[in-house]
């Protein structure tokens, strides 16, 4: 029988935001919710998720209840949402940065086949063991992405 202790209270990590409260959430993060500003959270915060800025820009133009927002302004944002702490940059590689709703620290599992991305746990990882760590620097953040495959079939 598993005792109550036993059930690891799983906290949810990062917070998706209702439309109608997208413009409150912004103010409190110091982001002036503009048209533009906010036709884009309304985007990225529908649920927890990863997108690239050329993802978002195509879903804001394509939605004809928000207002049109160019490709500068997208990544203007994308990059303002993230120096204010609301959003999270993952570089797949130089030429792949997709934001992530979820800020909390926490790594990735990329499937080259499909493309998917998936939050994992932080894990332990033993950094002392890692050449080039040591006592006199302090470690800021750790992001793994662990890429897979899908397996042959036999
Ligand atoms: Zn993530």
């Amino acid at each position: 029988m598993q005792s109550l202790n036993d059930q690891d209270e799983k906290s949810a990590v990062g917070t998706a935001v209702s439309c109608s409260g997208i413009e409150a959430f912004l103010a409190k993060h110091k982001i002036k919710p503009t048209r533009q500003r906010v036709a884009i959270a309304t985007h990225m915060f529908e649920k927890e998720q990863h997108l690239s800025a050329d993802t978002i820009l195509e879903r804001v133009n394509n939605d004809a209840g928000t207002t049109s927002v160019s490709k500068a302004t997208v990544y203007n944002t994308l990059k303002l949402f993230v120096k204010q702490g609301i959003l999270k940059e993952v570089a797949l590689d130089p030429q792949r940065i997709l934001f992530d709703t979820n800020v909390s620290d926490h790594h990735h599992v990329l499937n080259l086949d499909n493309g998917d991305i998936r939050d994992i746990e932080p894990v332990k990882i033993n950094l002392q063991d890692i050449e080039g760590i040591n006592q006199n620097l302090n470690v800021s953040g750790v992001d793994l992405i662990i890429r897979v495959r899908d397996s042959e079939p036999d």
